[in-house]
C-alpha cells in the first residue's frame, strides 16, 4: 500500500507515525511544500512546545475547543491528552504538567519533539520530502493522483492520502479541496491580541492582573484568566480565550466593537461594593491611594481612579454611597474600544476549514471521496491556548493513521 501525507507538520508527522505502527509494510511519504518541515513546532510554545494538556477528563477537555470540541468526543476516546504524555514518553521524550496543567518536554525545548519525530520516522521507514507541494487531487478508478506544484513533477498514484496541510488564512488556500466536494467554513483568525489604540490604558503596557473577566458587549461571550496590559491594547489568556470563542463574531464587527473588563472577577456588584465599604470602614483616614483592593497594581489603581474622576488624595471615609458606586462599577464593568485587527500576533491559529460535516469522525475519512483523510488543523478544529490544538492534531493524526 502506498499512502502520502500532504503536509510536513504536527499532524502529517503524528499520521505518518501512526500509519507505519499499523501497517508496517506500507510506502509512507510525506510531502511538505517549504523547506523545512515541523515549522510551526518548532516556534510552538514560545520555542518550549506546549505539546498537550494535563486535562485527562473528555467532557472538560472539549471545553477548550470553540469550533470542534463536541465532534472531537469520538477522537478523544481512541486518542487524547493521557495517551499523548504515555507516546512522549515511552519514546524518550519526558513531559512536565505545569501548575496550570500545560505540557512541555522536560528539556523546555521544542526541539525534543522534533528529533523524536524525525527518528521515529528514520524508525519506522517514512519517507519525507521537502519542497514538494500538492496542489491538486484527482479520484483514480483505484486511489488518487496527487499533482505538484512545481509542473516539472509528475503526478503520483497513492491507494491512501492524508491532508494534513494546516489553518490557512484564506478561502483562496481551501479551493483545492472545495473543489473535491467538501463543505468550507470560512476561515477567520482565532487567539489574537486586543488593538486598542484609542485606550489610554496602554500607558499601563506591562501590568498583569491575575485573575479578571472579559465579555464583549451585548452577546454573552466572556473569559476569565490573566490579563496583560500591552502597548498595543490587551492580551493574555483572558484575552486570547475571548477572541477564540467570538473569534467569528468580533471579525463580523471588523474587528471594532467594545468589551467589558471585570478588574476584581466579582460578577456581584453587592459583593464588590460591600468589599469596599469595609475598607472604608476599617481605613477611613487613609487616602485611596494607599490602599488598593483585589490587590491590584498601584499604576492600574490609580489609572482606574483617574478615569472614575475619584481624587486618590481622598479618604475612604469620605467617599459615601456615589463614590462606592463609582467605584464598584470601574471595578466590575470597566468598558474598553478594540479598534482594528492587531498586528501583534500571538499564539494564531485559524478558525475555519474544512467541515467537519464533511467527514467521518470514527476514521476521519472523507465523506465525498473515497481514501482521502483529514487530521489537524486543516480542519474546522481549534482551540485555546494551552496545549489543545496541538493535541487535536496528534488525536486527529493518530485517528487518520488507522486509515480504517
Ligand atoms: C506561534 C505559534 C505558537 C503555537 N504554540 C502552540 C503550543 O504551544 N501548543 C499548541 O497546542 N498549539 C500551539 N500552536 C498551534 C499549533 O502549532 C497548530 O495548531 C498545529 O501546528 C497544527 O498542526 P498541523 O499539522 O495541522 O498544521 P501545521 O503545523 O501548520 O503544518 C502544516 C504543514 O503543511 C504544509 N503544507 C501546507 N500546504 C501544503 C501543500 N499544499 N503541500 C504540501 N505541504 C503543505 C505547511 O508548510 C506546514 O508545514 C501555535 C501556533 C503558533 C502560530
Amino acid at each position: 500500500m502506498k499512502v502520502g501525507i500532504i503536509g510536513g507538520g504536527a499532524a502529517g508527522f503524528f499520521s505518518a507515525m501512526a500509519v507505519k505502527e499499523n501497517y508496517p509494510n506500507a510506502d509512507v511519504i510525506i510531502f511538505e511544500k517549504s523547506r523545512k518541515v515541523l515549522s510551526k513546532v518548532k516556534i510552538s510554545g514560545g520555542g518550549r512546545c506546549n505539546v498537550t494538556n494535563g486535562c485527562t477528563s473528555i467532557p472538560e477537555l472539549l471545553k477548550a475547543y470553540p469550533r470542534g470540541g463536541r465532534s472531537l468526543k469520538k477522537v478523544f476516546h481512541v486518542f487524547s491528552t493521557s495517551d499523548t504524555m504515555k507516546w512522549f514518553k515511552s519514546r524518550g521524550v519526558p513531559l512536565v504538567v505545569q501548575d496550570d496543567n500545560c505540557v512541555f518536554p522536560v528539556s523546555q525545548d521544542s526541539q525534543s519533539i522534533i528529533d523524536c519525530f524525525l527518528k521515529e520516522c528514520r524508525r519506522l521507514g517514512v519517507q519525507i520530502i521537502t519542497h514538494a507541494g500538492i496542489n491538486a487531487i484527482k479520484p483514480k478508478a483505484k486511489g488518487l493522483e496527487l499533482q505538484f506544484v512545481d509542473d516539472a513533477r509528475k503526478p503520483e498514484q497513492f491507494d491512501k492520502v492524508i491532508v494534513t496541510t494546516g489553518g490557512s488564512p484564506t478561502l483562496i488556500g481551501l479551493k483545492w479541496l472545495q473543489e473535491l466536494g467538501h463543505k468550507i467554513e470560512t476561515p477567520v483568525p482565532s487567539l489574537f491580541t486586543f488593538n486598542m489604540p484609542g485606550e489610554k490604558v496602554r500607558k499601563l503596557m506591562g501590568v498583569v492582573v491575575e485573575n479578571a473577566m472579559v465579555a464583549i458587549q451585548g452577546t454573552k461571550l466572556k473569559a476569565q484568566g490573566p490579563l496583560l496590559i500591552t502597548h498595543w491594547g490587551m492580551s493574555g489568556p483572558a484575552i486570547l480565550k475571548l477572541s477564540a470563542f467570538g473569534a467569528r463574531l468580533i471579525n463580523e464587527t471588523n474587528y471594532h466593537f467594545k468589551f467589558q473588563v471585570n478588574w476584581c472577577n466579582e460578577q456581584r456588584n453587592d459583593v464588590v461594593f460591600n468589599t469596599l465599604q469595609s475598607i472604608a470602614e476599617q481605613s477611613p483616614n487613609k487616602v485611596l491611594a494607599n490602599v488598593k483592593p483585589y490587590g491590584l497594581s498601584e499604576r492600574l489603581w490609580l489609572f482606574l481612579l483617574e478615569k472614575c474622576e475619584l481624587s486618590s488624595r481622598k479618604k475612604w471615609g469620605e467617599l459615601g454611597k456615589k463614590g462606592m458606586n463609582k467605584l464598584t462599577n470601574i471595578l466590575v464593568n470597566d468598558i474598553y474600544s478594540v479598534d482594528g485587527s492587531s498586528k501583534f500576533r500571538e499564539e494564531f491559529v485559524t478558525c475555519g476549514g474544512v467541515s467537519l460535516q464533511s467527514i467521518n469522525l470514527n476514521t476521519m475519512e472523507s465523506k465525498v471521496c473515497d481514501n482521502l483523510y483529514f487530521a489537524g488543523e486543516v480542519l474546522d478544529i481549534d482551540a485555546i491556548t494551552g496545549g489543545y490544538n496541538l493535541q487535536a492534531a496528534w488525536s486527529t493524526g493518530f485517528v487518520a493513521g488507522q486509515l480504517k
